[in-house]
């Protein structure tokens, strides 16, 4: 359902008027300053932006370090629980600023702040903060704002998903030319080992026309990159394939990516899509998580090994060199060795260009934390070194493909350590790094690949 959503506008519009003008009335010589940091996901981040570009509206400046702050809110994640102690300690310190200056305001939010435990938690620990809110009371910041400013009172706002999507609320962006998009949010899979469903809710959908509204104005702005955002971003209600070649029928020169894709809505369809929109990407993250059907069972992961690589095997069959990229959860409960090394088996079978592996991490108030698990965190760990000695062999030979080849390239950054250099992503998603100035930061280049290293590829411009 979507409350789009003129009645909520007006009344968040209301309550941004009674909270700036209180604003104006405390700090009469200058702009309250705000120190807000997002932690985890790009979902998260996202998040983030537009929550700044809330406190923008309301009158709020940013600072980068929350010593100088009036309002600090730090944007939590809850996957893992040593982010969540990460964050007590971080609010523990912050004590001491508020003992400096009691007007200021802490703040929690996002994920973890959507959890009963972590109210709990505040309420009897964390004196100094002011504030709590979960994923779901956005919208209700301006109000919970004042109500903290006016009364000087512990504020926790937990409300539950409603499924609306309220749109039309303008984001600050980190990025002047790379922007994220959240075409869904929350998620129904309930996969054994994670929190997300319990924290994010039920998934719902933008619609299309949002969506375009959305990237049309971002490409008009001149964002070169668009990065579409959704816990199981193809699982779209309205149609991912379709919604990717509305998007590709913008005109401008710009490049769509998308993350993270689940395998059991990743069709033919999809990686139609993908191959026949020029703007879109030539690459597939999809989190495979492992390579054993009895533990893909246990993570309740809804695809078996054979699925995932009908997926793979369609997809090369349109495109030789069809990038992918993927997720590996080594030393689940009750994952034997063998179980382990189809783990492997797979990795080396689909060829991936880069996986991002992590050992198992219990999870309280998820299905795995409650399963025996006996491998030891040293088993564990000596068992993830051996996965990514695998995958840096794959990966080096994989990558050679693109020597001698000139790729597109948006250049995003510098490279830390290697002055003079700079580094962004072919279409593949690949990392390519090149001797350039920074004034190349948020551009296209042509790069002739020179060398593959065994994460990114080396190149020098093209004239
Ligand atoms: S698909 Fe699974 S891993 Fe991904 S957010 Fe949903 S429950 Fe978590």
């Amino acid at each position: 359902m979507h409350l789009n959503n003129d009645k909520e506008i007006v009344k968040i519009e209301q309550s941004r008027a009674r909270l700036s003008e209180l604003l104006k009335q405390k700090y009469p010589e200058r702009k309250p300053v705000c120190y807000l940091h997002s932690y985890g996901c790009q979902q998260n981040v996202s998040d983030g932006e537009k929550l700044k570009g809330m406190l923008s509206e309301a009158g709020y400046d940013f600072c980068d370090t929350a010593e100088n702050a009036d309002l600090i809110i730090l944007n939590t994640c809850a996957v893992r629980e040593n982010a969540e102690d990460k964050i007590y300690g971080i609010i523990g310190e912050y004590k001491h600023l508020k003992n400096n200056n009691p007007e200021l305001i802490i703040g929690i939010c996002g994920c973890m702040a959507q959890e009963s435990k972590t109210a709990e938690r505040i309420k009897s620990t964390y004196k100094q903060v002011e504030l709590v809110f979960g994923t779901f009371a956005y919208k209700q910041l301006f109000d919970m704002l004042y109500e903290v400013i006016s009364n000087r009172r512990l504020v926790i706002n937990q409300s539950e998903d409603d499924g609306n999507i309220i749109e039309g609320l303008s984001a600050v962006r980190t990025s002047s030319f790379s922007a994220s998009v959240s075409v869904m949010y929350g998620c129904n899979n309930f996969c054994s080992y994670c929190i997300v469903p319990y924290v994010r809710g039920r998934e719902r959908s933008r619609t299309p026309d949002a969506v375009y509204d959305e990237v049309s104005g971002l490409i008009k702005s001149g964002y070169k990159e668009i990065m579409l955002l959704g816990q199981n971003v193809n699982s779209y209600s309205y149609g991912f394939p379709q919604l990717l070649r509305k998007l590709n029928s913008i005109d401008g020169d710009f490049i769509i990516r998308f993350m993270s894709s689940h395998p059991k809505d990743a069709s033919h369809e999809l990686i139609d899509a993908i191959v026949e929109c020029e703007k879109v990407a030539k690459c597939l993250h999809l989190p495979v998580q492992c390579g054993c059907n009895r533990i893909l069972k246990e993570m309740n992961r809804r695809y078996t090994v054979e699925d995932y690589l009908e997926i793979v095997s369609y997809a090369r069959s349109r495109i030789t060199d069809f990038s992918f990229s993927t997720d590996i959860i080594v030393g689940f409960p009750g994952e034997t060795y063998d179980e382990f090394c189809q783990t492997k088996e797979l990795i080396k079978n689909v060829g991936y260009d880069n996986i991002f592996s992590f050992v198992y991490s219990k999870r309280s108030g998820t299905k795995a934390a409650l399963m025996q698990d006996n491998i030891s965190e040293k088993q564990k760990g000596l068992w993830l070194r051996e996965l990514l000695m695998e995958q840096r062999e794959t990966s080096q030979k994989l990558l050679s493909r693109f020597v001698g080849k000139t790729v597109r390239v948006l250049i995003d950054s510098d490279v830390s350590g290697k002055e003079g250099y700079v580094c962004g992503k072919n279409s593949e998603g690949i990392i390519v790094e090149l001797m350039g100035s920074s004034e190349l930061i948020g551009s296209f280049a042509q790069v002739k690949v020179i060398k593959a290293m065994n994460w990114a590829l080396l190149g020098e411009i093209v004239i």
